[in-house]
């Protein structure tokens, strides 16, 4: 028995997603090239992107698919606005410096969302602007960003929006007949609930078409990346071809719970069930409940409150949460993504009430 992942990911997955592993894979194999275009398929699907977008994989962790995503479809000649309210729009700040892209940020406190008035100001006052950068749930706070607004406002202005969906892909909407924006980068460990080793780009057909020669890196080229993989349907370098066939099988999974919506449903009821649970034991929530994705949940730590005790306790117990990530206050968060459901749910807040008891009395 595993200890359950309360975690932004990597996190709990089912048998059958861990039982896909199994295999071993022929990448030049017509089994496996068969596999991994389904998957870059279903991909485009869950943003109705058919004929519209392409899905490119790429090999790594969730930050490897946004620096290709950044590096290979931004130019020396785009200046890009980034929004931010947590560490991931600082990640993106930083990839643009370390690419040398142009780019100014507009930055809210981690609890707070960016006001539209001001971006309207920033964007009306920056001529020169190519790019809005846009963080979708701010899995540092667990954060909620008005993605719809947002990208409303910047296709108003005729500028291109990117989207860090990481945490966000696969349990909230992001369907681009709806929200209107040119790439989004996310990965197979976190809502799509495959194991970590894989990200993914969907980006609009005119716009990888145009990238050739922006990246900086042959790796991390999404365009060669994507030009290989159309001519023969094969990667370029050797495939995680495990973490694919695990992706594979999750997809399988979220489409037999009811694609995106049946996951928002079972994770909003995770959410609320946690969310209920520690207010009754006296814990303060970070963000209001409008705020709140059915993500992650940051927890304000008590004065009198040691975390590391705390997170041992619970880990004995076989339920690993996760410490805070906010600059501005001690904090601890618990995730409510991953292969878990309401009695998973009832069972953490249980433990947590048992763990409370046996720590010296909090000073809520
Ligand atoms: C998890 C995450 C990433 C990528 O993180 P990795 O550790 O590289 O997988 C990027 N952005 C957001 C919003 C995330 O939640």
């Amino acid at each position: 028995m595993d200890k359950k992942l309360l975690t932004p990911g990597p996190l709990t997955t089912s048998l059958s997603t861990k039982e896909a592993m199994l295999h071993d894979w022929g990448s030049r194999d017509k089994k496996f090239i068969d596999l991994n275009h389904s998957i870059r398929e279903s991909l485009v699907k869950l943003i109705d992107g058919e004929n519209h977008y392409q899905c490119v994989p790429m090999q790594g962790s969730g930050t490897f698919a946004v620096e290709s995503m950044i590096s290979s479809l931004t130019s020396k000649d785009s200046k890009i606005l980034i929004l931010i309210n947590g560490a991931y729009g600082h990640r993106m700040k930083k990839m643009c410096h370390y690419l040398n892209r142009k780019c100014i940020d507009y930055e809210v406190p981690e609890d707070k969302t960016h006001d539209l008035n001001e971006i309207e100001k920033i964007i009306d006052s920056n001529k020169d602007l190519t790019h809005v950068f846009i963080v979708y749930c701010e899995t540092t706070s667990g954060i909620l960003n008005p993605i719809n607004k947002i990208a409303n406002l910047v296709e108003r202005k005729n500028i291109s929006l990117f989207i860090d969906a990481m945490s966000a892909f696969g349990a909230l909407p992001l369907s681009c007949k709806k929200i209107k924006f040119d790439a989004v980068a996310a990965s197979s460990n976190k809502c799509l609930e495959g194991v970590p080793g894989v990200g993914f780009i969907l980006v609009k057909n005119s716009l990888i078409r145009n990238a050739k020669g922006n990246c900086h890196s042959l790796s991390l080229d999404l365009y060669d990346q994507w030009q290989a993989m159309e001519k023969n349907k094969q990667w370029r370098f050797t495939p995680p071809t495990h973490v694919l066939a695990a992706f594979n099988q999750a997809l399988i999974e979220h489409q037999k719970e009811g694609g995106i919506e049946g996951r928002y449903h079972r994770y909003s009821n995770n959410c609320k069930i946690i969310c209920d649970g520690m207010k009754d034991i006296g814990f303060k929530q970070l963000l209001p409940d409008e705020l709140q994705a059915p993500i992650i949940i940051t927890f304000m730590q008590p004065k009198n409150f040691d975390f590391n005790n705390f997170y041992d306790a619970l880990s004995e117990k076989d339920f690993l949460i996760y410490p805070g990530k906010l600059t501005v206050a001690d904090t601890f968060r618990i995730g409510c993504i991953g292969n878990l459901n309401e009695q998973d749910m009832h069972n953490t807040i249980t433990a947590i009430k048992d763990v409370v008891k046996k720590l010296p009395t909090i000073n809520y």
